[in-house]
């Protein structure tokens, strides 16, 4: 048992129109409307942020963000910052997604970067790390997510990344309907809250919520919330149907 609320977040990656989204959104916020025990985050692409965020207001849902630049504003054609996310109303922003990492070059020091602009403009960094399959397969897991975690904190004390949210999403389990098995995820995060002890200290480690992501779906999540360090989930595919999210959303262990 641990005081760590639960957090279930949505990415709907690049799906859904804007009155697609406004209309999940809709029906996500009639649905979890009891949900007091979680905090629960959707993060639709861009242009439907301003138009959910209007369906989502006094609700239970919050809004974020897929990614951000880390300049304020400027001559940075296709890019948004902290700033505008939080105009569109935005309390979070998923980084480091390894979809960015593997087709946009995202690297551990642009994460960096980008969760300093994320905390420096009162956003929710939920900062996502986890390994390839060839990774896990030559054994290398720890040794990736020991870089991940090391590098993408660099320099942050404790204090900045009170807020911060860790998202372990394997790689080869990514819309691929193969899940870590619950042991398999639990003995990651394990993992890296002790990496998360040994740089930032023991308070610290045991506050910080780290979600798991990976073909998440309303008939695993009970095993994996069962787990003593999974504190919640980031949910791709599954997050894109209201109903099938919010049996996601609604399932509470601890
Ligand atoms: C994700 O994109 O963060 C994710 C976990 O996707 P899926 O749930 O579809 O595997």
């Amino acid at each position: 048992m641990n005081n760590r609320r639960p957090l279930i977040a949505g990415n709907w990656k690049m799906y859904k129109t804007c009155s697609e989204a406004s209309e999940t959104a809709r029906h996500l916020v009639k649905l979890v409307a009891d949900a007091k025990d979680v905090d629960i985050m959707i993060a639709p692409q861009f242009t439907a942020l301003a138009p959910v965020s209007e369906v989502v207001k006094g609700s239970l849902v919050s809004l974020g963000g897929q990614n951000l630049f880390w300049e304020k504003e400027g001559a940075y054609t296709g890019e948004i910052s902290a700033e505008m996310l939080i105009d569109a109303g935005c309390s979070h922003v998923i980084i480091g997604h390894s979809e960015r990492r593997q087709y946009f070059g995202e690297t551990d020091n642009t994460v960096n970067k980008k969760i300093n602009s994320a905390i420096k403009g009162q956003l929710i960094p939920v900062f996502c790390v986890g390994e390839t399959e060839k990774e896990r397969e030559s054994k290398d897991t720890f040794s990736v997510l020991d870089k991940q975690i090391t590098k993408g904190l660099e320099s942050f004390s404790s204090d900045q990344l009170e807020k911060l949210v860790v998202a372990y999403e394997p790689v080869w389990a990514i819309g691929t309907g193969k899940t870590a098995t619950s042991d398999q995820a639990q003995e990651v995060h394990q993992f890296l809250r002790s990496m998360l002890e040994k740089i930032f200290g023991d308070s610290f480690s045991k506050t910080i919520r780290i979600l798991y992501g990976g073909s998440v779906k309303p008939e695993n999540i009970a095993e994996l919330m069962a787990m003593p360090d999974i504190d919640g989930a980031l949910v791709g595919g599954a997050s894109l149907d209201a109903e099938t999210f919010s049996k996601i959303v609604l399932f509470k262990t601890k």
